[in-house]
């Protein structure tokens, strides 16, 4: 492998991948293979040496108990059958001098010179004798007789070898094919397998280069590890476009919004510069203007309030609390203004409605409830609060006023940021209160419900998770 392929490894995680893939499928192969050969090639031994062990076993009968002339005529006789004689028969004395030779029928004629030295010391010993026009290669195995001689025998193993070496042919002509195989097999593999990352890389560039975030990584159908990351990185996404969304929403709702009470202030300022007045006029215009400037920033407060809680970065101070007493303190408040528009207030407490909420939060989103109940209701009216558990596991806080109610084609919208009702006009207002109130009871873990009939009055409920 030449150093900038390995560099290129290095740094390319599908290319280490490819050659990690080949270089183990070639390990196995050449593993698997050579495991084969030796099979085959002790198989092929332990055949031979069988063979081998028994005709050496019937010869050194007749050499034990007829001596050489036993032997001489045993394998004369064999040669006068029908059946070749194949194997060669050596009886040496302990300095290997030849006492006895037979050869195979193929190679009468030919002496022990041409076939080369033959030696006792060696258990086995493989010999190829030039004789011309015969190509073999044999096995010579060496037993020690009881009279301390020796025989030999051999046989032919050319087929034998001739059929190994095939083999290793087999073996280097199928390695070549096998390491591309393997190859193209490790690219395909490593192709899939890291298609999710591709695409992964793709979207992430697609949205660091346009600063678009609507881009989606493909979810494929398989169910594993980078699926997973997929869907993960898919909702991150989602979240942050969300949070983006929320963000231009709540921009474009502050330009929208602040440009009126800007313009207004700079009006005020103006008429008062414009003409000599007395300081009576000048106390007038600055206290306009400290008014609007307070309803400005009231509005900018509800707006990040309400961004906050809808993007879930709104901390809450959380404190396991009575809900019933919770709901009271904020009725004091607002008694007073109910009063004033002799509106009266109806209280019904359950006792150990336990939440863990944020007090300030809840207080807050309860006071823009009971503020709108008597609001929108005229004098003379009436407002039914209610606080009591819902099994299995809330605590409802219903607020019922019998005002002016909310036309049905409307109710969807009343949760929507600065959505005033047509005949809200008239009251104070900026349009945000429910808004803030739908945030902070969700970020509680809880939802809020209404039921309105116009001139019949609206209830709204706040279900919030009920602490055990
Ligand atoms: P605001 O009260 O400042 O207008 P809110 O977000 O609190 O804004 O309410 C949105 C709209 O929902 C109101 O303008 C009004 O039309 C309607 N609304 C809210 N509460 C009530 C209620 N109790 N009775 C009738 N209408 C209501």
């Amino acid at each position: 492998m030449s150093s900038s392929l390995l560099d290129r490894a290095k740094r390319n995680f599908s290319l280490r991948l490819t050659l990690w893939y080949a270089v183990v499928s070639v390990i196995a192969y050449v593993v698997i293979f050579t495991l084969a050969y030796y099979n085959l090639l002790s198989s092929l031994k332990k055949e031979d040496e069988k063979a081998i062990s028994s005709i050496f076993n019937k010869y050194r009968q007749y050499y034990n108990e007829d001596g050489l002339s036993g032997l001489q005529s045993q394998i004369a006789l064999e040669r006068n059958s029908e059946k070749p004689v194949l194997f060669l028969v050596r009886v040496a004395d302990q300095d290997n001098h030849s006492l006895f030779l037979s050869l195979p029928d193929k190679w009468q004629g030919v002496d022990l010179v041409q076939i080369g030295p033959i030696n006792i010391n060696m258990k086995i010993q493989k010999i190829r004798p030039k004789i011309s026009n015969i190509e073999t290669l044999f096995e010579i195995h060496t037993f020690a007789l009881e009279d301390g001689n020796f025989m030999q025998i051999g046989n032919e193993i050319i087929q034998r070898e001739e059929l190994l070496t095939r083999f290793r042919h087999i073996f280097f002509a199928v390695m070549i094919p096998a390491i591309l195989i393997a190859l193209i097999g490790g690219y395909l593999v490593t192709f899939k397998a890291l298609l999710p990352i591709r695409h992964l890389t793709g979207t992430i560039k697609s949205i660091v280069k346009t600063g678009e975030v609507g881009a989606r990584v493909p979810e494929g159908k398989t169910d594993n590890q980078f699926s997973e990351l997929i869907v993960l990185f898919n909702d991150m996404i989602g979240r942050i476009e969300h949070l983006i969304e929320g963000m231009k929403e709540s921009l474009d709702n502050v330009a929208h919004e602040v440009r009126t009470p800007i313009t207004r202030l700079r009006v005020l300022a103006e008429n008062a510069l414009a003409s000599d007045q007395d300081i009576g006029s000048y106390r007038e215009a600055l206290s306009d203007c400290m008014e609007e400037s307070e309803r400005l920033i009231k509005m900018l407060n509800t707006l990040m309030d309400i961004s906050e809680a809808k993007a879930g970065t709104l901390k809450l101070d959380r404190e396991e609390g009575d809900i019933s007493s919770l709901v009271e303190e904020v009725v004091e408040v607002y008694g007073y203004i109910a009063e004033e528009k002799n509106i009266k207030i109806n209280t019904e407490y359950s006792e150990g409605v336990m939440a863990l909420v944020d007090p300030n939060r809840i207080r807050q989103a309860l006071g823009n409830l009971i503020d709108n109940s008597v609001k929108y209701t005229p004098p003379g009216g009436m407002v039914n609060i209610r606080v009591y558990k819902k099994e299995p596991k809330e605590a409802v806080i219903e607020i019922r006023d019998n005002g002016i109610g909310i036309d049905e084609k409307d109710l969807p919208k009343i949760w929507e940021r600065l959505y005033r009702g047509d005949q809200s006009r008239s009251q104070k207002g900026l349009g945000l209160g429910l808004s803030l109130v739908k945030s902070i009871v969700e970020l509680h873990g809880g939802h809020i419900e209404v039921k309105s009939r116009p001139n019949f009055g609206s209830t709204f409920f706040v279900y919030l998770p009920i602490k055990e």
